[in-house]
């Protein structure tokens, strides 16, 4: 993890450190992704990491504080690799569980005085989002807090900064790894095999990957500009939500 998101890791601060977050702004982040394959070059812990940096940085931006990721997030029976290199997946599976897992640290952080609870999915596994948003819909309804579950790419569209979208440990994710998690990516596990001669990937290949080559296309610089942009427009998002719930007063 890089130090500066240490400032906002829940489990890392002290009482008088959170309260002076909550505050400035009562917004808490949860990431949430699954173990699983990502690539011979990334750790199996990518969507979780991934979006924890994200959260990070809507943090720092927006203000906030970051909860530790669910590790275990909604895959639905999916044990996916290439051929030899299936069963890596650690997955929570069936929908209600995440659901519940997440109602409940949803509904603790409401009591404890957050107004917005924001659920942020590494990878962009669409029902991993809607139990979350489905439990913080459950969590705040009745009370003064709200809340919205996210993907992590959701609100971005490709352009020329950013000229990839979400893939499967491509040159999206493992630029985001590079940056976030520098020590933790070995292009040369991919290299050193001769995998990724392609310049587009299919999930059907031998190197289990999808989207661009990360060979070519991956740097620790887009994985800057895709955590810090991913985490401006979620971290704006949540900002927009408190003044509603909470106008700023003078
Ligand atoms: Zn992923």
């Amino acid at each position: 993890m890089l130090p500066k998101y240490e400032a906002v890791c829940y489990e890392l601060l002290r009482p008088e450190q959170v309260e002076a977050l909550r505050e400035a702004a009562p917004i808490a982040y949860v990431p949430a992704g699954s173990l699983e394959w990502h690539g011979l070059q990334n750790p199996l812990g990518t969507d979780a990491l991934k979006a924890h940096a994200i959260c990070c940085e809507a943090a720092l931006g927006h203000g906030g504080v970051v909860l530790p990721p669910f590790y275990q997030g909604l895959l639905g029976y999916n044990n996916w690799g290439p051929e030899g290199w299936a069963g890596f997946t650690l997955s929570f599976n069936e929908g209600p569980t995440l659901e519940a897992a997440m109602l409940g640290i949803a509904r603790a952080l409401v009591f404890g005085g957050w107004k917005v609870i924001v659920g942020v999915s590494g990878h962009d596994v669409a029902p991993q989002r809607d139990a979350m948003q489905r439990a913080i819909e459950t969590a705040t309804r009745g009370t003064q807090a709200v809340g919205l579950a996210l993907l992590e790419g959701e609100l971005h569209s490709p352009d020329e900064e950013i000229p990839v979208s979400m893939d499967h440990a491509g040159a999206w994710e493992t630029s985001c790894m590079m940056y976030a998690f520098p020590d933790k990516v070995e292009l040369d596990a991919l290299r050193k095999r001769k995998l990724c001669t392609e310049d587009q990937l299919k999930m059907s290949g031998p190197e289990g990957i999808g989207g661009k080559n990360p060979l070519k296309y991956a740097s620790a610089e887009l994985g800057g500009k895709i955590i810090e942009r991913m985490g401006e427009l979620i971290g704006r998002k949540a900002r927009q939500m408190l003044e509603e719930v909470a106008p700023a007063r003078d």
